[in-house]
């Protein structure tokens, strides 16, 4: 036994389905990635998927393929319904099979939540997330719908696919059924619990009947609605057993509706944060479970396996950040784990913004064909000047390439802003992506020179220059910006300086909200699970149906007012998937926001602002300044003067509108140009 297998028994362990052996406890979860209605889309999915494969992962399920056109999640979402589009599918179970592993195809109808006129549910109500006004779907409908779920399973089979996931949770139309509240029909599809989930298990059986014994079918479950009038704990388990009688091989979990006000997989979700949902059910049922959400290192998802709360662990997004996941982890490797931080900038940020996904830390996940990995056959001397985001993937990329790399940082250590972005509360996976840098610069012999600010003098006799000297704080020209009781966003994060009770916050961007998080929670951060989920108003007795009970507002550490001049709705530069949880948070704390206000000056007695042609105090004993970046310009200046060129990324390049994405995506590009 390796030390690895050793260290991580239970997830390392294969897992017998009886007909078949997956070769450990990891499952890649479904995962849309924009990839699925694109042009050449199966070719760049089979390098997608078969990278996973070739990474050691046990069990993929694709991202949801509709059973019809009504179940689609947009207009030409992709579909499996003729047997026209097997050829397309075999590029990908041929592809993953030949990198020796198993892929299930993921069977989604979208019902209620189908971006498009075409959509239909158990009754015709619209929901809250969506513009589209479902119809109801009729008696004939609903027996057609189940024959499509069986047909586009007889398809995935001659696909080549090893079974298929059918989708019954996150809301969808399977969910929609089960829940009394989406589900006001009098016919034999609704009524009483029986009824409700007799399309779900009907659906299973007509699957297994067509599909025969040796084809797994995994059954996503949704154990915890977390919307009102969802399902009761004693109606899941009685679900999962109807499910498993039906013929499931396996039942996976489903946390949360899309409508639902939790945050399910955010980064502020504490790891593992819902796997006390599966362990409920564990016992229950003699197939396998498998547990999800926010699980993304080995030592959680070990820890999971061993204190019994699931068969096997499920994880999505970490295999977007590193397609090598489990092969490191076997291999005794696990700090060159490139580690999801639970984000969602690049993945679904994108796919709601109608983009193809792809990952803040791994520029080349979804783009594998895109941006291929190439060694250098001209071994250069390179200078990276500046250690934050970008100037570090650039050092570790182009190092491993094949070039000799030297890294020089300002400061004491390497990070850049994410030294400071990583003490904000629900923000501490930075720290991984830190430690999988550092770790690079180390595998492939970067020279790092910290404490060393690079001048032209250091810098003459490379081959390449890369500056990636990042962004400082925006200076702003108010009267009294001076002042003791003014300070930066960098100055309060990092402890330099401490604000008062009463705090006024200069701008409302992703900064200023994340300031007034770090005000608020400082170090009462939400650090365990039970907190958590108190805090968000989950009732892990599922007192009331839907696992929903009452959220508990602490009262605020401080009276906080967040100015902006623009008259937009503050925060609207948040995140597409996660903007909402911020915005929430601090209305909670009863945070205030002020638009379209004017700077006039600050006193001793807070900050003077006009404000609808009106001048008034903001009465505060702090004020900081969030008022943007700029490029931090010097040595750009200097070598511009010398006349020796350069590459320039990351905030040094642009401040507006910089994010981490773009910071790091631009260190993979240039390196990958040199
Ligand atoms: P920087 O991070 O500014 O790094 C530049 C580095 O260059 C610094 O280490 C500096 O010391 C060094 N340097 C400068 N001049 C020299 C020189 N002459 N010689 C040597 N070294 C030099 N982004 C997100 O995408 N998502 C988030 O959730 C997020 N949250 C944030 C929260 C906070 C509180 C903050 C402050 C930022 C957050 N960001 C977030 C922004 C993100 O951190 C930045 O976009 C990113 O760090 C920019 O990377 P960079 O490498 O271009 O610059
Ligand atoms: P930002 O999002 O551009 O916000 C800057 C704020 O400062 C705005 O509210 C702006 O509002 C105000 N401002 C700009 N110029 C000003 C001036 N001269 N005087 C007074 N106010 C001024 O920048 P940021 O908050 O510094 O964030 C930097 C980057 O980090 C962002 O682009 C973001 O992508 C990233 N980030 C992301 C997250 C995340 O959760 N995804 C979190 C933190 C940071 P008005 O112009 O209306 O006053
Ligand atoms: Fe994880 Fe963020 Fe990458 Fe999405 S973009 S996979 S959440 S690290």
């Amino acid at each position: 036994m390796t030390v690895a297998a050793t260290r991580y028994p239970h997830l390392l362990n294969s897992l017998d389905l009886g007909f078949t052996t997956l070769k450990n406890r990891v499952l890649m979860g479904s995962m849309h990635t924009g990839l699925e209605e694109q042009k050449d889309g199966f070719n760049r999915m089979a390098e997608y998927f078969g990278q996973r494969a070739a990474g050691g992962v046990g069990l993929i399920v694709t991202g949801g393929v509709a059973p019809n056109r009504a179940g689609w999640v947009a207009p030409f979402s992709l579909r499996l319904s003729s047997a026209s589009q097997v050829g397309n599918h075999r590029i990908v179970t041929e592809r993953v099979h030949a990198e020796g592993g198993k892929i299930c195809m993921q069977i989604l109808h979208a019902g209620r939540y189908g971006y498009h006129p075409l959509c239909v549910a158990p009754s015709r109500i619209k929901a809250p997330i969506n513009r589209f006004r479902p119809w109801a779907l009729t008696g004939k409908g609903v027996t057609s719908t189940i024959d499509d779920f069986r047909n586009c399973s007889a398809l995935a089979r001659e696909s080549g696919y090893d079974g298929v996931e059918i989708m019954g949770s996150e809301g969808y139309l399977i969910n929609q059924f089960i829940a009394a509240k989406t589900n006001k029909r009098t016919d034999r599809w609704g009524g009483d619990y029986e009824n409700r989930i007799r399309f779900a298990v009907n659906i299973v059986e007509s699957v297994r009947r067509e599909a025969g014994e040796d084809f797994i079918i995994v059954y996503r479950l949704s154990m915890l609605d977390l919307v009102k009038d969802g399902s009761s704990w004693d109606e899941i388990v009685q679900l999962a057993r109807e499910i498993e009688k039906a013929g499931a091989t396996i039942i996976n979990t489903g946390i949360g509706w899309h409508e639902a006000r939790v945050p399910t997989i955010a980064t502020m979700v504490p790891r593992a944060g819902f796997s006390w949902v599966t362990k409920r059910l564990m016992g229950e049922v003699s197939i396998p479970l498998i547990t999800s959400n926010r699980i993304n290192m080995p030592d959680v998802a070990e820890q999971v396996l061993a204190e019994g709360c699931a068969d096997m662990v499920s994880m999505a997004r970490p295999f977007l950040a590193d397609p090598e996941w489990v092969n490191k982890t076997a291999s005794g490797r696990v700090d060159e784990i490139n580690t999801c931080i639970g984000c969602n900038q690049a993945c679904l940020d994108n796919i709601f913004s109608r983009k193809t996904a792809s990952c803040l830390v791994n520029p080349r996940a979804c783009h594998e064909t895109q941006l291929p990995f190439v060694e250098t056959e001209v071994s250069k001397k390179v200078a990276v000047v500046g250690a934050g985001p970008a100037g570090l993937s650039c050092a570790a990329t182009a190092a491993a390439r094949g070039h000799k790399v030297t890294l020089f940082e300002a400061s004491a250590k390497i990070g850049g802003q994410f030294l400071i972005a990583r003490a904000i509360p629900g923000k501490g996976e930075f720290e991984e992506t830190l430690r999988y840098f550092k770790r690079q610069l180390e595998l492939h012999e970067v020279d790092v020179r910290l404490e060393h600010r690079a001048t032209f003098e250091d810098l003459k006799e490379y081959d390449e220059i890369v500056v990636a000297t990042g962004v400082i704080p925006r200076q702003l020209e108010i009267p009294g910006i001076d002042g003791e009781n003014v300070a930066t966003y960098s100055e309060i994060i990092s402890g330099q300086k401490k604000a008062g009770e009463r705090v006024a916050i200069i701008g409302a961007g992703g900064i200023g909200f994340d300031t007034a998080l770090f005000l608020l929670h400082g170090e009462r951060e939400h650090d365990t699970i039970d907190s958590f989920l108190t805090h968000w108003g989950v009732d892990k007795e599922y007192r009331l149906r839907g696992g929903l009970g009452d959220t508990r507002v602490e009262s605020p550490a401080r009276e906080i007012h967040i100015l902006q001049r623009k008259q937009s709705k503050p925060g609207v530069s948040l995140g597409k998937t996660t903007g909402w949880i911020h915005r929430l948070e601090l209305k909670k704390n009863g945070v205030k926001f002020r638009v379209g206000v004017e700077y006039l000056s600050i006193d001793e007695n807070g900050l003077w602002i006009n404000q609808g042609e009106r001048e008034q105090l903001v009465s505060v004993d702090t004020v900081v300044v969030c008022a943007g970046q700029v490029s931090e310009p010097g040595l750009m200046k200097e070598l511009d003067e010398k006349g020796i060129g350069y590459h320039v990324i990351g905030g040094a390049e642009k401040a507006a509108e910089l994010d981490a994405k773009k910071a790091i995506g631009d260190g993979v590009a240039i390196a990958d140009s040199l």
